[in-house]
């Protein structure tokens, strides 16, 4: 479900026509729908219904301070990988108690920022990170509330990319050396465990992976117990998958249900990190064309927007469908349709945005809707080629706000410096 329809063979997000917005701002940009954010946001959150449960988005998602502030208005939380996200959150007003910090690699001087914050609790992957943290908290004399990151061994059935709950992947602590970690830990003087967390990976679409993880979780807590330490969270992380084009993902009630009934006999607060689940569809990244060329095997649209601007067809083949902004229907257009490359700019046969892909007729000057680009769009976005950032837009109902000018050649070059010597 999302609020961009047609409405006359015109694409609208919400009540405003996007060709408009394109008229005022220039392309390429990415627009979201606040209806479609908020929706999401609400569906997945109020599927746990009387569970205890707290919904942290993934910061990493989709990061803009807007988008943030919205969930935070809505009761959200916020998972955050970095000093820097911390500090988004922070900005936008998201309730410290209400973070949570995971991430391999956080570093001291991150720590330290998490802890002074007052957040929820970090999501802690090594035992020198431990170490690490136990000395922060000891200098600053707090106590800082972890919970270990374990690695269930499950299979997401996912992108190779993004699965990271397999034992090959670098991410959390084997399940086998974990009760070692919560016994040292409890031990610590400037230490509170407070959770066990998990993360599998991220596009899943099948239930069973985080049920699998889930069960394991509770077995491990259980564990615990008999040690006497207490778990007040289990953060299971977030992975729920979105259609993209012919994923058949479960809904999110059905995702809950299956949580809520392998949560039975817990005492703990069930915490979520979604990210792509909620954003993904709520946004879109316009672009316009640039040129047509055809070759003796290919037609190729060239388009404004690049892979700096959406990363993930060239890094992860992935799809996202492609809709004209204006349709057109006239007699020519109609069985017009071609089998097209959609290409930016950039100097990499690797950059673009669709390929061998059929499309109907677009032709110079023609605005082009990149679907799905909510979620890992502009905040994997990049300056390669010297490209400025694209723009960010946020509709709501009638109206349209920039939430992020577009970058220009000052911003590009703004922290450069030529040293004495080059003078
Ligand atoms: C990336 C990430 C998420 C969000 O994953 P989605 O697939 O976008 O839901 C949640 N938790 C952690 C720890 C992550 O690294």
């Amino acid at each position: 479900m999302h609020h961009f329809i047609y409405k006359d063979n015109e694409l609208y997000c919400e009540s405003v026509a996007i060709a408009d917005i394109a008229k005022a701002v220039g392309t390429p940009f990415y627009l979201y729908s606040s209806a479609t954010l908020t929706h999401h946001f609400n569906t997945f959150d109020k599927s746990f219904g009387e569970l205890p449960h707290m919904t942290c988005f993934a910061v990493k998602a989709c990061s803009n301070l807007a988008i943030l502030r919205l969930f935070s208005t809505l009761g959200g939380g916020a998972d955050i990988v970095s000093g820097g996200e911390l500090y988004r959150s922070l900005k936008a007003g998201v309730d410290p108690r209400r973070i949570i910090y995971s991430g391999v690699g956080k570093t001291e001087e991150e720590l330290r920022y998490g802890l002074v914050s007052g957040i929820l609790m970090f999501n802690v992957e090594s035992e020198q990170e431990l170490e690490k943290l136990q000395k922060v908290a000891r200098e600053q004399e707090l106590v800082a509330p972890v919970s270990f990151r374990i690695n269930p061994d499950v299979d997401p059935k996912t992108h190779a990319y993004i699965s990271t709950g397999l034992a090959k992947n670098k991410f959390g602590i084997p399940v086998e050396q974990a009760e070692k970690v919560y016994l040292r830990a409890r031990d610590m003087s400037h230490i509170k465990i407070m959770g066990v967390s998990c993360h599998i990976g991220s596009q899943l679409t099948e239930i069973s992976p985080f049920t699998e993880a889930l069960h394991k979780v509770k077995l491990f807590i259980k564990r615990l117990e008999t040690h006497g330490i207490i778990i007040d969270y289990l953060d299971l992380g977030g992975g729920l998958g979105v259609r993209y084009q012919d994923e058949k993902p479960p809904h999110p009630q059905e995702y809950a249900r299956a949580l809520k009934k392998e949560m039975a006999g817990l005492e703990c607060t069930l915490v979520l990190e979604p990210g792509r689940v909620i954003v993904s569809n709520a946004g879109i990244l316009i672009s316009q064309v640039l040129y047509t060329k055809k070759t003796e095997t290919k037609n190729f649209i060239i388009v404004d927007a690049a892979m700096n601007d959406l990363a993930r067809p060239s890094l992860y083949g992935a799809h996202h469908d492609i809709l004209p902004v204006i349709r057109n229907t006239g007699k020519a257009a109609a069985g017009s349709l071609q089998i097209a490359d959609v290409v930016g700019p950039i100097c990499e046969t690797g950059d673009f945005l669709a390929r061998d892909r059929e499309l109907p007729a677009f032709e110079q000057g023609d605005l082009m809707a990149v679907m799905s680009s909510g979620a890992y769009g502009f905040t994997m976005s990049s300056n390669y080629n010297s490209r400025p950032r694209a723009a960010e837009v946020l509709v709501k109902d009638d109206q349209f706000y920039v939430i992020r000018a577009r970058e220009n050649y000052e911003t590009l070059i703004r922290d450069e410096s030529i040293p004495d010597f080059l003078e």
